[in-house]
C-alpha cells in the first residue's frame, strides 16, 4: 500500500521554519509558498522499513538510537532532505528516486543526522531571531534616513530613496548572515555524517557522489530546480573537503549489499509506479527489462490503470520469485480491494500481515477488506485488528475510518462517532473532529473511557497553521 495523505498536526511548525529560512536565503519554492497546510506525505510499509534499516546504524553511531527518530517521506519529486523538529528526518520521494544506490541516500541521511546530533536547529532559530533584530535596527536607520531626506525638502532629488534602499539592505544582510552561518553548519554536518558512516562500517562515497552532483557550478545546480541546493549551499571547496575526508575511510570502496540494493530498487520501482505518469514508468521500466523491480513497477502500473486481471497475473509471477515477500501479497490484496473484490483481498492481506510481523498499515488494509465484505461475521475480527493497528500506528487516519465503519455495522454509534472524530482529527479537519466528538460524548456515559477520549478531541486546541473554523 502506498498512501498519499495530508499531514495533520505537527508539520505546521516545519512549514513555518523552512519557509522562514527559504524566504531569507532564497526565493521561496512555489510549492511551499502556496501551501498553508503541511505538505502531503507518503506512507508505505516497504519504503519506511527500508529507510529504518538505512538510518538505524547511523543513529546508533550518533548516539540517537533511543530518540525514536522517524524518516518521513514527502510527496515531492525534487531532491530534498532536511530536519525541522529534532524528531524527524524528511526525505522527498525524489531523493529516493535519484539515489541509485542505498549508500547514496544513506549518505544524505547521515548528513541530516549530523544536523540533528549537532543541535543545529536550535542554533538556526537563534540565528533567525538575531536576524530579525538586525532587520529591525536597519529598518529604523532606514526610516531615519528617509525622514532626514524629506526634512531636507529634497523629496524628488533621490535622497528620499535612501530610506527605501536601506530597508532593502537588511534582506541582503540576513541572507549573508544565514549563508555564512549555514556553511559552517553544513561542513559540520558533513564531518559528523562521515564519522557516523565510518563508525558503522559504511562508505561515505555515496554522500560525496550525491553532493558532488549538487556542486554550485555544476550543470545540475544551474538548473536550480531542486530545493536541496537552496537549503544546502554546495561550494566546490566543501565538496572537495568532503571527498578528502571520505576517501580517508577504510570503507571508501565498500559496496552495497546486493540484497539491500534490490530492496532499494524495489522501493524506487514502487514510487515510480505510484507517483509517476504511466508513460514515464514504462520508459524507466520497459518490457525488455526483466528484472524484479521492473516487473514490480509494471504490475503496479497495470493495476493502477485498470487491468486487474493482468495485474494479478503479474503479481503472482512476482510471488513465485519471492514467496515470502509480504509486499507482493499486500499489493495483491490492495489491487483486489480497490477492484471491488474485498472478500478475495482477505487471504493475501492476511498473508501480508503475517509475513510483515503485523505491520500496522497492512493490518489497516486487512481491516478495510474485512469491513468491506458486508459479511458481519468479519466485523469483530476487523475491530480487533484495527484497534491493535491504531494503537501502534498513531498517525494514519485509515485505521480510524475503517473502525468507524466496523462499529457502525454493529450499531455501536458512540464508538463509530469517536473513531470518525479521531480520523478527522488526524486529517487535520478539526471542525469535523469537534462536531463528531461532541456527538460521541452525548452517546457515551459520562466519565467512561470513550467519553474521555471524545472530550479530549472537543477540547483540543487547533495547532498553529491549522484552520480553527
Ligand atoms: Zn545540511
Amino acid at each position: 500500500m502506498l498512501l498519499r495523505i495530508a499531514l495533520s498536526k505537527k508539520p505546521s511548525k516545519l512549514t513555518a521554519i523552512t519557509a522562514a529560512v527559504a524566504l531569507a536565503i532564497a526565493p521561496m519554492p512555489p510549492a511551499l509558498a502556496q501551501q498553508n497546510k503541511g505538505p502531503p506525505i507518503i506512507r508505505d510499509t516497504e519504503a519506511e522499513q527500508v529507510l529504518r534499516d538505512y538510518t538505524r546504524p547511523i543513529l546508533r553511531a550518533a548516539g540517537l538510537e533511543k530518540q525514536n527518530i522517524q524518516v518521513v517521506i514527502l510527496n515531492e519529486s525534487g531532491f530534498n532532505a532536511f530536519v525541522a523538529d529534532g524528531r524527524r528526518i524528511f526525505v522527498n520521494h525524489g531523493a529516493l528516486m535519484q539515489s541509485e544506490t542505498p549508500n547514496q541516500i544513506i549518505g544524505v541521511l547521515a548528513h541530516e543526522t549530523g544536523h540533528l546530533a549537532g543541535g543545529h536547529l536550535a542554533k538556526l532559530r537563534e540565528q533567525l531571531a538575531q536576524a530579525q533584530t538586525q532587520m529591525i535596527i536597519a529598518m529604523l536607520l532606514g526610516a531615519g534616513a528617509m525622514v532626514a531626506g524629506t526634512r531636507g525638502g529634497n523629496t524628488n532629488s533621490g535622497l528620499a530613496n535612501v530610506g527605501a534602499a536601506a530597508v532593502a539592505g537588511p534582506q541582503e544582510m540576513i541572507r549573508r548572515t544565514l549563508i555564512s552561518y549555514q556553511r559552517q553548519q553544513e561542513e559540520n554536518a558533513d564531518r559528523a555524517g562521515v564519522k557516523f558512516l565510518t563508525a558503522s562500517g559504511q562508505s561515505a562515497k555515496g554522500m560525496y557522489e550525491t553532493f558532488k552532483r549538487f556542486t554550485n557550478d555544476s550543470l545540475f545546480a544551474a538548473r536550480g530546480t531542486d530545493p536541496y541546493l537552496q537549503s544546502h549551499p554546495m561550494p566546490a571547496q566543501r565538496v572537495a573537503a568532503l571527498e578528502e575526508l571520505a576517501r580517508s575511510s577504510p570503507y571508501w570502496d565498500k559496496k552495497d549489499d546486493p540484497a539491500l540494493q534490490l530492496r532499494h530498487d524495489m522501493v524506487r520501482a514502487k514510487i515510480s509506479a505510484f507517483m509517476e505518469r504511466q508513460d514515464t514508468v514504462y520508459r524507466r521500466y520497459p518490457l525488455s527489462n526483466d528484472s524484479l523491480p521492473a516487473r514490480y513497477a509494471r504490475a503496479i502500473a497495470t493495476y493502477l490503470h485498470g487491468d486487474l486481471r493482468s495485474a494479478l497475473g503479474q503479481i503472482d509471477g512476482l510471488i513465485q520469485v519471492q514467496p515470502n515477500n509480504p509486499y507482493f501479497y499486500e499489493l495483491r490484496g490492495q489491487a483486489l480491494l480497490e477492484g471491488g473484490k474485498a472478500a478475495e483481498a482477505i487471504a493475501p492481506l492476511r498473508k501480508a500481515v503475517q509475513l510483515s510481523n503485523n505491520a500496522p498499515l497492512i493490518e489497516m488494509l486487512l481491516g478495510q477488506a474485512l469491513v468491506g465484505t458486508d459479511n458481519t461475521a468479519h466485523t469483530d475480527e476487523a475491530i480487533a485488528i484495527l484497534r491493535a493497528a491504531v494503537g501502534r500506528e498513531t498517525e494514519a487516519p485509515l485505521g480510524y475510518t475503517q473502525l468507524a465503519m466496523a462499529y457502525g455495522r454493529k450499531g455501536d454509534f458512540a464508538q463509530a462517532d469517536l473513531a470518525s472524530a479521531q480520523a478527522a482529527f488526524l486529517r487535520g479537519d478539526n471542525k469535523t473532529a469537534r462536531e463528531l466528538a461532541s456527538r460521541a460524548k452525548t452517546r457515551f456515559a459520562i466519565g467512561t473511557p470513550g467519553w474521555v477520549k471524545a472530550d479530549d478531541i472537543v477540547a483540543a486546541k487547533p495547532l498553529p497553521g491549522q484552520s480553527s473554523n
